[in-house]
């Protein structure tokens, strides 16, 4: 049995069995600490053997069809986002410097570069890094280049928009990131949470569990212990809406019913009600968690 990732009690047991509804149809382990209730995909692929597990049209935060209703709205709503991301970046920080993360075809970087901001970006995907880079001329590494390199006291804003559920190494990330920050630098992390509404209501239908595709499932609570182990404080933890409706209408296809879309708005609602004054209950959140500034 593997050890938790966020406080290392060897205390975890299966908690739900998922199917992974995007590409294979296989099913995966859920697994839970009993000692922090942090949860993680227990038997999930090695890194070498993931990417198949990407390989789907329906894969659509790397994909530019249009095709459906939720393909379109989300790409509506993306749009929208994208504004919402900057606006939220500069009332935390004046700093221009920026790294993105996972930032797939680049969308996100784009948008900042006309903006004002200094763009670079980090993706896995070689074709997404290519369109990254061959359509918004920006400049993207493979993670192996990046984390390679020394970046220390660089970068004012490092942003993971739903990605470090994806990253194997996690720490080995999160210890980079500390250290290419500079002192009161930002990190921007979106990610589902398994405290909301939502996640409790579809159980092993939720959407985000997204096996085997996400490592790690979050809360809270598990997040803070984790960027505890870095010096890193989480200052706010910010709702992200529009993600309580996609979850639930994914969620709600995958529980096989009918209507799901229009089942999947008004559970979202509901989810967006329970979270409205608590958004520590937001089917996925924004933590912004800040470097401290050199010791007096
Ligand atoms: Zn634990």
């Amino acid at each position: 049995m593997k050890k938790c990732l966020v406080c290392n009690s060897p205390d975890t047991s299966m908690f739900l069995e998922c199917t992974d509804h995007f590409v294979s149809g296989e099913k995966f382990i859920v697994n839970r600490c009993k000692t922090c209730g942090f949860r993680f995909t227990a038997n999930a692929p090695d890194e070498m053997s993931i990417a198949g597990y990407y390989h789907s049209e329906n894969y659509i935060s790397h994909s530019n069809t249009q095709k459906g209703i939720v393909n379109s709205l989300y790409h509506q709503v993306r749009k929208f986002m994208l504004g919402q991301k900057c606006k939220m970046i500069k009332h935390f920080t004046p700093g221009k410097k920026i790294l993105d993360i996972g930032c797939g075809t680049g969308h996100f970087l784009n948008y900042m570069q006309h903006k004002g901001f200094q763009v670079s970006g980090v993706e896995i995907e070689p074709s997404a890094r290519k369109f990254a880079m061959e359509n918004f001329n920006l400049a993207v590494r493979s993670p192996r280049e990046t984390l390679n390199e020394k970046h220390t006291g660089e970068f004012d804003v490092v942003t993971l928009w739903h990605v470090l559920e994806h990253i194997y190494d996690i720490k080995g990330y999160l210890e980079w990131i500390f250290d290419s920050l500079k002192p009161n630098g930002f990190l921007f992390v979106a990610l589902p949470n398994f405290d909301s509404y939502d996640a409790q209501k579809y159980a092993k239908y939720w959407a985000a569990y997204d096996v085997p595709r996400h490592l790690w499932h979050f809360n809270p609570l598990t997040f803070e212990k984790l960027i505890n182990q870095y010096e890193f404080q989480t200052i706010r933890v910010k709702p992200l809406v529009f993600d309580a409706y996609y979850n639930c209408m994914m969620s709600a296809r995958y529980a096989g019913k009918k209507l799901s879309f229009l089942q999947g708005l008004f559970t979202g609602q509901i989810s967006n009600f329970h979270s409205l004054f608590n958004p520590e209950k937001s089917s996925s959140v924004v933590y912004v968690v800040k470097k401290p500034g050199p010791k007096q």
